[in-house]
């Protein structure tokens, strides 16, 4: 069996090392000269720079990526307890993730805090609510506006008041199954999920994919876009410009829109579906200043008077000689990725002092015009996705988003390919 992959970012390059480990013959088709898709990292005046995901976790399916690539020498970790803020009311107060935290955070109020743990006496999530519904509802007005809204939105740079539970809880309901949120996190902590490190690597996040490719090149075709899929036989055919490929299963790591133009043929509803699907932007303005403080950084309170979304603090995450990422834009504030860049930097610098109280110089603006999956009303049209028997959709918009996510459901799918278990080589249900 063949497996024509398109896309080589990370989805599609760890699909490439698991079949080359499993022995199953693979092909991975990518449109740009780099491999990597949304991770990737640059030098500017001798300073790492991310333009896609900040760190990842250094889960033991990452550990094994890292050890087969021989990349060991050039990981990063950073400190699980260091501490993560809201900007609320003009100052950073910090997020509570040990019982301890709780009980000294000045994030929430002593009513605050004891309306939190009043959440295993509610009700679990119902299809007809929203995320922000759902979260008020377990944990009291006061913990969603100062905790869950920037934290929960910031990963998607969405509002949780426009993300439907069906789509964007469907975590919340595993989690629930051990009967309580809470309870699940107690229990993510002891079983030391909570424990995996931030990492990055010394040439930042691209290394990993870099690696991923160098160690799996005869298997990756560079600057080769497919432009459609085609039913052929019992399989498929990818038409490049380069000449066309004949292969029995199909796996799309593309954006959804891209993938709709790739599946018109084969599959006209899927495709259509598929165009519907909204992603927000992002800009990330990239900041040098002499601040100093310990932590991730910090996510904003919504109806602070801020355009800043958050902030990472990669200087004190992976010692990144004074860098600080600020995003910007997301479903608040869509067109702020329009704005030029002097404007953009300008925006990203003014309010870093405003929150830090020292100054920030901006010294590169990366803009993702479709940025993050939104999870928002536009997410019911994956119930229309239903791609034929030998066409997976395997990405951020069908499984987690999570660099972990993705490498854990390119390993499944590596695995149902070895064995011929074509049940388990579906696409993924949406999930947040
Ligand atoms: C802005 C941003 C920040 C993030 N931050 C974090 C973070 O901090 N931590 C974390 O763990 N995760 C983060 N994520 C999530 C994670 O990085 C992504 O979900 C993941 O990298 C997506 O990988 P992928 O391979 O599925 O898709 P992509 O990276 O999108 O790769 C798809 C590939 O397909 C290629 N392609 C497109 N069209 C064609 C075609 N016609 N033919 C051939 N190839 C084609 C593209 O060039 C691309 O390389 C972030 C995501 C984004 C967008």
């Amino acid at each position: 069996m063949t497996v024509g992959i398109v896309g080589a970012g990370i989805t599609g390059l760890a699909l490439a090392h698991y079949c080359r480990e499993r022995d199953v013959d693979a092909v991975a088709f990518e449109a740009s000269a780099k491999p990597g898709g949304v991770i990737r990292s640059d030098r500017v005046d001798g300073r790492v720079l991310e333009h896609g995901p900040q760190r990842t976790r250094l889960t033991p399916a990452i550990e094994s990526l890292i050890d087969d690539c021989g990349l060991r020498g050039d990981l990063l970790t950073a400190d699980t307890d260091l501490p993560l803020y809201v900007y609320a009311d003009g100052r950073l107060r910090q997020v509570p993730f040990s019982p301890r935290a709780f009980l000294t955070t000045d994030l929430l109020s002593a009513r605050g805090k004891l309306r939190m743990l009043a959440e295993p006496l509610t009700g679990g999530a119902r299809d007809d609510e929203t995320a922000a519904d759902y979260f008020t509802r377990k944990f009291g007005s006061e913990a969603y506006h100062n905790m869950i809204e920037p934290l929960f939105g910031g990963i998607y740079g969405s509002d949780p008041d426009e993300m439907p539970g069906e789509y964007a809880l469907r975590t919340m309901r595993r989690m629930e199954r051990s009967g309580s949120l809470v309870r699940a996190a107690v229990h993510r902590r002891l079983d030391g999920k909570e424990r995996q490190p931030p990492i990055s690597f010394a040439e930042g996040m691209a290394q990993l994919p870099r690696a991923l490719y160098e160690h799996n090149a005869d298997r990756v075709e560079l600057e080769t876009a497919v432009e459609h899929v085609a039913a052929d036989g019992t399989g498929y055919r990818l038409d490049t410009e380069d000449g066309s490929y004949a292969v029995d299963r199909v796996v799309l790591t593309a954006r959804a829109d891209v993938t709709a133009g790739l599946l018109d043929s084969v599959d006209p509803e899927s495709a259509s579906a598929l165009r519907r699907l909204y992603y927000n932007p992002l800009a990330y303005v990239h900041l040098v200043s002499e601040a100093d403080p310990d932590g991730f950084g910090y996510q904003v309170r919504h109806d602070e008077s801020l355009r800043t979304l958050g902030v990472t603090w990669n200087a004190s995450l992976f010692d990144r000689d004074g860098v600080y990422t600020c995003f910007l834009g997301g479903m608040k504030h869509p067109g702020m990725i329009d704005r030029s860049d002097e404007e953009l930097g300008r925006i990203a610098s003014e309010e870093f002092e405003t929150v830090m109280g020292v100054s920030a110089e901006a010294v590169n603006v990366t803009r993702h015009p479709r940025g993050m999956p939104a999870y928002d009303g536009s997410w019911a049209a994956m119930e229309a996705v239903d791609p034929p028997d030998g066409v997976t959709l395997a990405t951020n918009y069908t499984g987690r988003m999570g660099v972990p996510a993705r490498v854990r459901e390119a390993r499944r799918l590596a695995e149902a390919f070895a064995t011929g278990d074509e049940g388990s080589a579906t696409t993924a249900v949406a999930e947040a």
